[in-house]
């Protein structure tokens, strides 16, 4: 995670465009005419479909493991601040958005489809135009609300208990973007050769939110749009500032990059001081976990015990413990080194 939330963010731009400076591809791929729940789990493969969410995670899995869920979920809540590319593609891609929610609620026989979105009135006026025949949820715009264990704990009034997933529920949870990719397929033929990503530069006041081809790499980007990058400078972080990570101008997009920001190096990271037991990690911690005590035992290597594991299992990472510690350690970087033991 990189510690920073001292961004500038005053050069938003509206989350209602939605650009590709690149050739729309071919159609190269057969359309599926009719929605075979048996079939359908190869045919998410066959498109190459993973989690577009970020997870990567294979959707023919998670797919099959959702046969009988009641209630498809559309989850078109941001997975990082600052970022708006989920909402672009809502509202300028509705119809591929909606053809793949009703494609994936077809195959696992749901009968009800709710959309999720961040509260915010003017945002759910338009999408009511566009998704009428959906239930639209407004969910609190604080990150991580996206999150799916926080998803159901809205949607069912109680906190999922630990190791549960959503289909145990009756839920099948997707990211708005991996919907679009199934839609996108199923109209036009064209498997998932393409990813929609947020692009920003705050401190020259860039902000984009566009289509590009995956493998493309991040330096193309940077001379499509004249982004004055300097290696020295700035550091490129790859899908957002809490579960992001640092590449560098080499690396391709893929299908799970979410954004691309690149920041001034000088203001995106916070000097370690002693932690003060001030208890805002465990304030924050979406899951009530304790991240300081478990950052401390992954650095004296106690990661043994039952219910280490148990809570190492429930963190997802989200990065918000790191985000609001005032001594600037690095919580993240030892859960990650936790997980590792499980
Ligand atoms: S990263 Fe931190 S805040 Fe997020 S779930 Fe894990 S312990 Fe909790
Ligand atoms: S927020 Fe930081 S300083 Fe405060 S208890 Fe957690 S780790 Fe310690």
């Amino acid at each position: 995670m990189l510690r920073t939330i001292k961004i500038d963010w005053n050069h938003l731009a509206d989350f209602q465009t939605l650009e590709t400076p690149f050739p729309r591809p071919e159609r190269i791929h057969p359309g599926l005419d009719e929605i075979n729940p048996e079939t359908f789990p190869a045919y998410l493969d066959e498109i190459g479909l993973v989690g577009m969410g970020g997870s990567g995670f294979p959707a023919s899995t998670k797919i099959k493991a959702n046969r009988g869920s009641h209630t498809l979920v559309i989850n078109g809540i941001e997975c990082e601040p600052g970022i708006t590319i989920d909402k672009a593609v809502l509202l300028n891609d509705f119809l591929w958005v909606a053809a793949g929610a009703n494609a994936c609620a077809q195959a696992i026989g749901a009968t009800r489809i709710i959309l999720a979105v961040e509260n915010n009135p003017e945002l759910i006026q338009q999408l009511e135009k566009r998704y009428g025949e959906f239930q639209i949820t407004g969910f609190s715009g604080r990150y991580p609300s996206g999150a799916e264990k926080l998803i159901l704990k809205k949607l069912t009034g109680k906190f999922p208990p630990p190791g549960t997933r959503p289909f145990e529920f009756g839920f099948l949870i997707q990211n708005a973007v991996s919907l679009r990719a199934v839609g996108r397929a199923i109209i036009d033929g064209i498997p998932v050769v393409e990813r929609p990503l947020t692009l920003a530069m705050p401190s020259v006041g860039f902000y984009k939110n566009l289509i590009a081809p995956v493998g493309i790499t991040i330096q193309e980007l940077f001379e499509i749009y004249n982004l004055p990058y300097d290696a020295a400078m700035h550091l490129i972080s790859d899908s957002g500032l809490m579960m992001g990570r640092e590449v560098s101008q080499f690396s391709t997009i893929e299908k799970t990059t979410l954004s691309i920001l690149v920041l001034q190096r000088d203001e995106a990271f916070r000097e370690e001081r002693p932690c003060t037991r001030c208890g805002a990690c465990n304030i924050a911690c979406p899951l009530g976990l304790h991240p300081f005590t478990l950052t401390e035992k992954v650095r004296k290597g106690k990661t043994a015990s039952a219910t280490f594991k148990a809570q190492m299992t429930e963190c997802f990472l989200c990065g918000v413990c790191a985000a609001v510690c005032p001594s600037g350690i690095p919580l993240v970087e030892s859960l990650k080194k936790g997980k590792q033991c499980l």
